[in-house]
This record gives structure tokens, sequence and C-alpha cells, in this order.
């Protein structure tokens, strides 16, 4: 199996939001959560990592995170002032709207040429039934459009439009837009070199998605790993999509458009067009990042439909059933009011949460995580684990999509701690060593337990964690 070499997770509160600028001091509905918290912050947990593959990102991302470049991070989901679920879709919850059906018909008739049987049949498009695959025939039958897959690696072309991009439609000044930060953001990426680099049967297969789709052959490879896809309009690049492709799908980091062309519509177009993609790849689904409910450059994410991360019990449910838990910045969890404390913040056990739902009726049980006892028990347990190792103040006891600390103590207790090992990658000295708990020092269990809360206990056991 392969490893995941991170440096140790760390969690940072900010007053600064980059979506509500602070703007959210009503977003507990519950008086004591508005007792032990102050006014609207953000709280990111992250770790830069070294080297992973594409499946264990995959998982990483269904457990909430996403990547910005090398770093991987999410957010407290209690205490964000601004809630990012993880939001998915694919072909089966896509209802294609009618902004949607406008920005594919202008699509058309902009890649059309005089000759091209597209434009012949532009004239009779209003008699005919909407089809979201018209868009791949006109991309076929078109000499002036054509999209090309590439590794995520730096030119020139793709940066002189970021940085247009950025200063146009961002209002970025200029002068903070660099290569560097360029680099940084949309072409390094924490996956393994031959991911990176891939492969001719990859990209070839890739590069004719289109027209295998069109004439019904299956692709012959499945890419996996960070790519970029290009847009070419006679000749002229005008724009490219920054996406991962994973075993359960394609994963959309960001998207750069030609300013010139904002008549295109060119992101919800690239957003349908890669939903659609994923179908013909007969791949699962199409992670487009997070979805903030109250934040307006989030609703065209919700327009795609799809479904929604429970971080708590790492399953999704459809964004039309949890939508009435998540208005006015709500936190959702799954579960039934039967159900012990423990259990809505099992990661530990996916499986069994899987069970209960089937005989069960959900529903939202985060009330249960908004209430005193919940982190007077944790703050109890943290106090006792404290004889075994020293949990940092960083961290807060209660942290939803973390395994929580009950799970940790359960785990030392038994003794069952014993059989897992972590590997510690000594910078300074080059040396590899791996211990288990009590090979430990106080400071390697420290590191060891953050490393099991963030990541889990299925992953831990792969970590290479790079200290000094
Ligand atoms: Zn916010």
């Amino acid at each position: 199996m392969s490893k995941i070499v991170v440096t140790e997770p760390f969690y940072l509160g900010r007053d600064d939001c980059g979506y509500c600028h602070g703007k959210k001091d009503e977003r507990f509905a519950n008086e004591y959560m508005k007792s032990i918290l102050g006014p609207s912050e953000s709280f990111t947990i992250g770790a830069s990592i070294q080297f992973i593959s594409t499946q264990d990102y995959d998982d990483f991302m269904n457990m909430g995170f996403r990547r910005s470049g090398d770093f991987l991070y999410k957010t407290d989901m209690l205490r964000n002032c601004c809630r990012y679920y993880t939001i998915r879709t694919n072909c089966r919850y896509l209802k294609v709207k009618k902004n949607h059906r406008q920005v594919i018909n202008r699509f058309i008739a902009a890649i059309s040429d005089n000759t091209s049987p597209t434009h012949n049949s532009n004239k009779n498009r209003k008699n005919k039934p909407f089809n979201l695959e018209d868009m791949m025939t006109a991309e076929l039958n078109s000499k002036r459009f054509k999209t090309q897959f590439q590794p995520s690696t730096f030119t020139e072309e793709k940066y002189e439009l970021y940085k247009k991009y950025q200063v146009k439609v961002h209002n970025d000044l200029p002068e903070d837009v660099s290569e560097s930060q360029f680099k940084r953001f949309l072409c390094d990426s924490l996956f393994k070199e031959e991911e990176i680099n891939g492969t001719d049967e990859e990209w070839d297969s890739l590069n004719s998605w289109v027209e295998n789709a069109v004439n019904k052959k299956n692709p012959k490879a499945q890419r996996l790993g960070p790519t970029h896809e290009c847009y070419y309009l006679d000749g002229k690049l005008i724009a490219f999509s920054v996406i991962d492709f994973l075993p359960s799908g394609v994963s959309s980091v960001y998207f750069v458009w030609d300013p010139d062309y904002a008549h295109l519509s060119l992101g919800t177009l690239s957003g349908l067009r890669e939903i659609l993609m994923v179908e013909k790849l007969s791949l699962d689904y199409y992670y487009l990042g997070y979805y903030i409910a109250d934040c307006p450059k989030m609703v065209y994410k919700g327009q795609f439909g799809g479904e929604l991360l429970d971080v708590c019990n790492e399953t999704y449910y459809p964004l039309t059933e949890v939508e009435p838990y998540i208005k006015n910045s709500n936190l959702f969890v799954l579960g039934a009011k039967e159900q012990t404390q423990e259990f809505h913040l099992t990661s530990k056990y996916p499986q069994s949460v899987k069970t209960k739902e089937n005989t069960i009726p959900l529903e939202n049980i985060v009330d249960q995580i908004y209430n005193q006892q919940t982190f007077d028990n944790a703050q109890k347990t943290v106090d006792t684990l404290s004889k075994d190792v020293k949990l940092t103040d960083e961290f807060p006891p209660v942290v939803p999509g973390l395994i929580p600390v009950a799970q940790l103590q359960e785990l030392i207790d038994s003794g069952n701690v014993e059989q897992i090992t972590m590997g510690f990658y000594l910078r300074n000295s080059g040396k590899l060593i791996y211990k288990n708990f009590s090979e430990m020092n106080q400071s390697e269990r420290s590191s060891f337990i953050i490393c099991l809360r963030v990541f889990g206990f299925i992953k831990v056991s792969r970590i290479i964690l790079v200290v000094l």
C-alpha cells in the first residue's frame, strides 16, 4: 500500500473569512453555542502533503478535505462561520435548467461555422427537444473549437490568461499575481510523480473522449492525476479547467476564463461539460469542491443538483433532502434521536451507520453536539487521556468529522493502539523510523494522536510524518 507523507496537521483560527467577511453572528441556533463561541471566524484544519496517491486523496475528499496546491485542508464544521459542505453530483442528479440550455445553445452557435453541419442544424434547434449531448456533436463537428488535456504544468500561455482573469474578474492587483503564486496554486500538486505525468494512453484516451462518446466507443484508459484542460477557439486559449482525475470521479479545482468571452458563461458550460464527461467516461461523481448554502457565489453549484457530505458519518445525502437543515449557515448531522451521544461523531463506524440507516428514520441530530454535556464529557476525556499523552490545546475536544476523543481513549485503554505503527521521517538526518505507541516519546505520541484524529484509524498506519 502506498505511503502518505505529511507534515503535522494544524488547527488555525482567523477572524477573516473570504466568503462572509465576518458577517455571520447569527450562525448558531442554540444559546449554548452562542455563549462559548465568539463572533464570525474561520477555522481551518490543514497539513502539507509531500506525497499521496490519487486513491488516498479521493478518500480524504470523501472525509471533507480538499487540496489547494499541495496543501490539504478542511474547515471546522462546528465553529467556522461559513459551512463548507463537500458537494458532488452526476447526470442522475442534474436537472438541466433554462439558463443551462441557453448557455449550451449559445456555445454551440459560437463554435459553429458556416460550412459545418452544426451551423445548418442551428436553425432547427428551436423545434428540437434539448439534449445535453448535442454539445458533444457540435464540438466534434466544429473546426474552430477544441480542447486539449495536458499535465498540470506551467506554460506562459496559461499564466497570462490566469493573470488577466484574476485581475479583471477577481479584482486582484496585477502586482499580487505572480508566476510562483500561479504555480503553487494551480500547477503544484500532492500526487505521485507518475500520476502527475500520466501515460500516453491516458492522454490519448482523454483527448478523444468526445469523439469516443459520439461514436459510442469505450475509452482506452482512465487518467488518474492532476490535469489541465485547455479550451481553444480559433487557435486562441480562452479558458482552462484545473481538474483532478480520481478513482471515484473528477474533482474540479479551479476554472479560468478569458473575460473577453464572458458572454459565453464558460464557467457554467465547463461544469455541464465535465458532468457529461464523467458520465461518458463511466466515472461515478463530479466533485465541485465546497458548497456554502447562503453564499451567492456558490448558487451555481446547487443548480447542478447533487448531494452533500455529512462529515460525522462520512455519508452523502441528496441536497434536496438536507436543504431545510442547512439554511442560515446551519450544520446538519443525520442520525436517529434515540442513539447515544457517541454516535454523532462516529467516523470510526461508517459501515454500522449505513446498516442503521436502513432501519431507523434519520433526522437532524445536531443539537446533540450543540450541547454543554457533549463538551464537558469531551473535556473530561482529554483530561484523563493526558496521563498517557499530552494533547495539544490547539485542537478543540469536539470537532465534527475528526475521530472523537472518546474513541481515542477506547483505543488506548484497550491496548489496541499498539497494533498501529506510524513512520517518522527525520528531515535533518534523513532517517525513517517506525514506532508503535509504547515506543514513542511524549511529543511523538502527541503528533501520532493528532494524525489519528485528523486522518482516521485506517489511514494513520500508512502515514509518514515529516519532522525536524
Ligand atoms: Zn464566513
